[in-house]
């Protein structure tokens, strides 16, 4: 088994796997089941600062992504999609599949969202139903201000839908001093529990508007309206997988009893970047860095798969590569939520270190001492 230091799917607390190891109730036909349903949606909602109705969905993160352009766009409806990511610009995907019009504001990939430039852009140009924006985008590893965000699009009249799979739990996010209509979550990124699970925060107005589509929802399992009055109805569009629920609700006290959380985040991630900096390895981005996730650029002369291999071979590390526009130009290091600990990062630090040297890459400094007496500082 390798140590998972990945960008998601994270480390998994031994609490969260007893919890899915539970004897199981019939969750289409026991009460208690829909009130434990339930209750775990009002600490979602709680933990995002909102009253909201968070829901629940069977199935990995992409699927609220999927479920919110679904449930939101009718034919014909022009969709901003806020493209500085690759998360960002897969949105224009989702959009097109439900007949929408994405219209992508493209900026470059090493940079948070500029919210002046944004709203230049938006002056001429503010006809959109909708907009799509990334709060962690994986990948590069930047971290756009989506509170800020919603609420410029807002003054235009527009609604939001914004990924934060891969920010929330290990950034603070605070629904109550943003407009997002629609909050994406998942499972398997800093909350902790293994992949299968999409959790969604739904505004009044988002249903609103899913309530007076003129077109019905082009989909069945990415209905979210389908959800709407579960409780009342006693009734949930498909089974619920009560397993996987039960692991996230226990991966969500655990984060509710954690005051720490974004306090280590940042301090780890900080000394990461300080740890790779003075070692001569390059980051990818120029500003913006996401608590949840380094990235660095493969140095010159080796590959990623070299780098990636060598510290699963000799020292039993797993870390991510990459895709799409940046495949073999990136690694991640993955530390968030479980992975959030000291002695973790430092173990990846050295394996890095040990492999990148192994393959002739020279480094300036001892990374894990660097990493480590700057937690202490
Ligand atoms: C992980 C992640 C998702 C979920 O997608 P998978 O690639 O299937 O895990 C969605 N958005 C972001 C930003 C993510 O990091």
């Amino acid at each position: 088994m390798y140590q998972i230091m990945t960008a998601g799917p994270t480390q998994v607390r031994e609490n969260v796997r007893m919890a899915r190891s539970q004897m199981c109730t019939n969750p289409d036909l026991d009460k208690a089941f829909f009130d434990f349903y339930k209750e775990t949606c009002a600490l979602l909602s709680k933990a995002m600062h909102t009253e909201n109705r968070a829901l629940i969905l069977g199935g990995e993160g992409i699927l609220g992504l999927e479920a919110a352009c679904a449930s939101l766009t009718e034919p014909g409806d022009r969709v901003l999609v806020i493209d500085n990511g690759i998360f960002g610009r897969g949105f224009g995907d989702f959009v097109k599949i439900y007949q929408g019009q994405p219209v992508l504001y493209t900026t470059d990939y090493h940079n948070p969202v500029d919210l002046a430039a944004l709203e230049a852009y938006l002056e001429k140009d503010h006809d959109f139903k909708y907009a799509t924006v990334v709060h962690c985008d994986t990948p590069s590893g930047v971290l756009n201000d989506v509170e800020a965000i919603s609420c410029l699009l807002d003054r235009y009249g527009i609604l939001t839908v914004a990924d934060s799979v891969a920010g929330m739990f290990g950034e603070p996010l605070d629904l109550s001093r943003s407009k997002i209509d629609i909050l994406c979550g998942g499972s398997q990124k800093a909350l902790s529990a293994p992949p299968g699970l999409t959790m969604l925060w739904v505004s009044d107005r988002a249903f609103q508007v899913m309530e007076q589509r003129k077109t019905p929802i082009a989909s069945f399992y990415a209905n979210i309206l389908a959800f709407k009055n579960y409780y009342e109805d006693f009734f949930f569009p498909y089974t619920m997988p009560i397993s996987d629920i039960n692991g996230l609700r226990v991966a969500l006290e655990n984060y509710l009893a954690d005051t720490t959380v974004y306090e280590r985040h940042r301090v780890i991630a900080a000394a990461c970047r300080k740890a790779l900096t003075a070692g001569g390895i390059k980051l990818y981005l120029d500003s913006g860095w996401s608590n949840t996730v380094t990235v660095l650029e493969v140095p010159q002369g080796i590959t990623d798969a070299q780098l990636l291999h060598g510290m699963e071979d000799d020292y039993g590390i797993m870390i991510s590569g990459c895709f799409d526009v940046l495949a073999g130009k990136v690694v991640r290091i993955g530390h968030m939520g479980e992975n959030a600990y000291p002695e973790k990062v430092a173990d990846t630090l050295a394996a890095l270190q040990g492999t990148l040297e192994k393959l002739g890459v020279p480094v300036a400094c001892d990374m894990r001492a660097v990493f480590l007496s700057t937690l202490e500082q």
